[in-house]
């Protein structure tokens, strides 16, 4: 959290995503209240960033590192986990997750795993020299 990019990133998370998410499950249940941080935390830059810095925590879920998007767009590998630029090179786990995922993330890596299996028993070798030949649709 020194650096400020990542304090203002945990930011936004609370000020739009976790605010927005309260003011729905409040149109539901007008009963619903966020607890902690409470809402005028929230409101409050400063005492937000003092909730932050106080209950920042690992939480041993990293994804993402290997971001599936086109290469333009910062992304490492394409989407059938190929790394962009590199022949035969095919990632197949957290690392590829495009946006981070809000629950646990093993289940995405067991189904990231069966899904470019299944893709790649689709493929057929044509040859050493020539690699693989490309996925059928
Ligand atoms: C303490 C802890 C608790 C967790 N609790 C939960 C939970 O309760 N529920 C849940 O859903 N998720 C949990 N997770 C997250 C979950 O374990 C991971 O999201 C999941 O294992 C990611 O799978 P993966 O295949 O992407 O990576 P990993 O499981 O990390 O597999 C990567 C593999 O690559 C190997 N490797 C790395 N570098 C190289 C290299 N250069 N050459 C060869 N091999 C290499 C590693 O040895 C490892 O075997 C927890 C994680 C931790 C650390």
């Amino acid at each position: 959290m020194k650096n400020p990019d990542d304090l203002g990133a945990v930011k936004n998370i609370y000020q739009t995503y976790i605010r927005n998410i309260a003011a729905q499950l409040q149109a539901i249940d007008p009963a619903y209240r966020l607890i902690s941080p409470t809402p005028d935390i929230i409101n409050d830059d400063a005492r937000l960033e003092e909730f932050i810095k106080e209950n920042f925590a690992h939480n041993h879920h990293q994804q993402g590192s290997l971001r599936m998007a086109p290469l333009r767009n910062g992304g490492v590998v394409d989407r059938r986990g190929a790394v962009h630029g590199v022949r035969d090179l095919i990632v197949a786990d957290d690392s590829i997750i495009p946006f981070t995922v809000d629950g646990n993330t093993s289940a995405p890596a067991f189904l990231i795993g069966l899904t470019i299996a299944e893709q790649l028993r689709k493929r057929k070798p044509v040859s050493r020299r020539r690699g693989w030949e490309d996925f059928e649709e």
